[in-house]
């Protein structure tokens, strides 16, 4: 009958929710000792500048290798640590780590941390920048923050005076995938940015939808308007990139094209491989 399905039904949904829940605490449990034990690593990817056909700055990315599961998508575990608190924990660590990181780089390549929803009232943000700086002798002009829209909606007080702290001395303050979640275009006069990065979401489908296209160079020209770098996020063809030299104003990308994300120890050796080889070729350059 319609009613014994709709039980059978109902129970099922609940026997899955509760996988779902004890995998969840499982995990968080996992998470805990992972941070204390060391067992996160950062992976980085560059941002180049397409003028200079440098690497600006390597992003960190947090990963975590579990022990039995494998490895865990930042998209699962950093929800997990933002509902736990456990975020700051692993805030303060990669901002430390990154920054130690960053001195070992090549040139003047800087290095990009994301800084969660939550940090601005689980952690005081400022005072961990400024200890992990002063420990590596690194100048806060060598630091990016990027932070996201959710961020500055639940915690629009704080992160306004965080931010505002940071870019004073020099940091970097960048919109992380914008154009994604709650956009408001307020944020972007009210809050001390200095670099817009377009979400991937922008970039994906450019070569097949000709209305894609014409969306990002405006998104791109807003940035432009309001003198912000803007960077194209997850650049993956050779097809895609040519369309954002021909019609856009972009000055940074990021992408698979160029280097996925990959372990400290291989960076300064990439740097230097995409600093000196012709990656991009010249002729392709607007300048
Ligand atoms: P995000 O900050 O926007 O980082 C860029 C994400 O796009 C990374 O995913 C990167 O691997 C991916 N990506 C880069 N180029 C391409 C491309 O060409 N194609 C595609 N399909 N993807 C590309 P990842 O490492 O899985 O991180 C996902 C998100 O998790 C990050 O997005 C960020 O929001 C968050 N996350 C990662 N590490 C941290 C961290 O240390 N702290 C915080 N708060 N969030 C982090
Ligand atoms: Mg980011
Ligand atoms: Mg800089
Ligand atoms: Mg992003």
């Amino acid at each position: 009958s319609a009613k014994g399905d709709g039980k059978a039904k109902s129970h099922v949904f609940h026997a899955q929710m509760d996988i779902d829940y004890h995998y969840k605490q499982r995990l968080k449990a996992d998470l805990r000792l992972a941070i204390q034990e060391g067992g996160l690593t950062l992976a980085f990817q560059p941002l180049l500048d397409v003028a200079t056909r440098k690497v600006v700055a390597c992003e960190a990315l947090a990963r975590w290798n579990h022990p039995e599961l494998g490895m865990i998508a930042p998209s699962v575990f950093i929800p997990l640590a933002e509902e736990t608190g456990l975020i700051s924990d692993i805030t303060a660590w990669v901002i430390a780590e990154a920054i130690s990181q960053c001195r070992s780089w090549p040139g003047e390549v800087g290095v990009a941390v994301n800084v969660s929803t939550r940090d601005f009232r689980g952690m005081d943000v400022e005072k961990v920048v400024d200890a992990a700086l002063s420990a590596a002798g690194l100048p806060p002009t060598r630091l990016e923050i990027e932070v996201t829209e959710t961020a500055l909606i639940e915690e629009p007080e704080i992160a306004k005076s965080v931010l505002e702290a940071l870019a004073a001395k020099g940091v970097e303050i960048a919109l992380d995938d914008f154009g994604t979640g709650y956009s408001s275009l307020s944020y972007l006069s009210a809050l001390p940015f200095s670099k817009l990065k377009i979400d991937r979401s922008f970039v994906q489908d450019i070569e097949a939808n000709e209305r894609s296209l014409r969306l990002l160079t405006n998104v791109a020209s807003l940035g432009r308007d309001l003198d912000l770098t803007v960077v194209a996020e997850g650049v993956e063809t050779s097809g895609q990139f040519d369309l954002l030299l021909a019609k856009t104003q972009i000055q940074q990308v990021q992408g698979y094209l160029f280097s996925r994300p990959l372990p400290a120890r291989d960076i300064p050796e990439l740097i230097v491989h995409l600093n000196h080889d012709t990656v991009i070729p010249p002729k392709r350059y607007k300048m």
